[in-house]
């Protein structure tokens, strides 16, 4: 144990940074390529890069952005300023479509709202023959999508989900995922401190938290196939207002499951066999 990594952990400690002896390791681990336990201690040219890495993280800027990768399921993402980092709440959700897509031959798959594209890798990971699109508004998301998704065989589309729909044509997909904005504007007043250094576009699901739920619900029934699948990322108290929206613009065998913490995380809404 060497005493800058010491003072690194104590640093992070008093800036209130939870877990502050896992993310200091993992920035020393990042800056020196050495394991902190093991080492005498950084160089000069190291230390330096540190304490740049070590102010940011004790303004609570997430350890994601600082190290500019963070893996999800079995792979790993480019992260940093301007996309939503990846989750390991989020990874049940993907789990959640590669299950129900298990008999689906050669599925057309969309993701929406991407962000990083965590969600549509997944899938066109576990279904090399899967067509997936990943579908992204934000122009400062963009760069970290398309380092994502090069070479992956996964499409791309820069749009507003709030028009795209029209796009589509009708029945022509299997299964859609999102994971949306949906936090309250209550939620959006009072972020963590590594939220508010997360693009609000990300967060921010309008008053309720349900704007993107309304959406989805209401315009992209038209572009599954009957019995496609609508799979949906929730906050944690959300689950009984989602299905009612399904219910109430005509999905059927709603449900939810739980993240690994044991949080509500996941809506899945089926669209019709015979619609109408
Ligand atoms: N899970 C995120 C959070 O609570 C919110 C992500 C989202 O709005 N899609 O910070």
């Amino acid at each position: 144990m060497n005493a800058a990594f010491q003072s690194l952990c104590a640093r992070l400690q008093a800036a209130g940074v939870p877990d502050a002896r896992f993310d200091a390791a993992q920035l020393y681990r990042f800056v020196t390529r050495r394991d902190p336990r093991l080492d005498d201690g950084p160089t000069d040219a190291e230390a330096a890069r540190l304490d740049v890495l070590a102010t940011r993280r004790a303004a609570r800027e997430p350890l994601q952005y600082l190290l500019g990768e963070w893996d999800f399921l079995d792979f790993t993402l480019k992260v940093g300023p301007g996309v939503l980092c990846p989750r390991a709440d989020s990874e049940v959700v993907c789990e959640t479509a590669i299950e129900l897509l298990r008999n689906v031959p050669h599925p057309t798959v969309l993701d929406l709202c991407a962000g990083t594209g965590c969600l549509g890798l997944g899938v066109a990971r576990a279904y090399p023959d899967a067509r997936v699109t990943c579908v992204e508004k934000s122009g400062d998301a963009w760069p970290y999508l398309q380092a994502n998704t090069m070479d992956t065989g996964v499409e791309t589309v820069r749009a507003d989900v709030f028009s795209w729909y029209r796009t589509l044509a009708p029945e022509s997909v299997d299964l859609i995922l999102s994971n949306p904005p949906y936090l309250t504007a209550g939620e959006m007043r009072a972020l963590m401190p590594e939220t508010s250094h997360e693009p609000a576009m990300a967060l921010d699901g309008g008053t309720d938290g349900l704007d993107f739920y309304r959406l989805l619900c209401a315009r992209y029934k038209a572009a599954l196939r009957p019995g496609g699948w609508l799979v949906l990322e929730i906050g944690c108290a959300q689950a009984a207002q989602v299905l009612a929206l399904g219910g109430q613009y005509g999905w059927q065998n709603g449900r939810c499951r739980k993240d690994y913490g044991g949080n509500d995380r996941v809506v899945v809404l089926q669209k019709p066999e015979k619609d109408g």
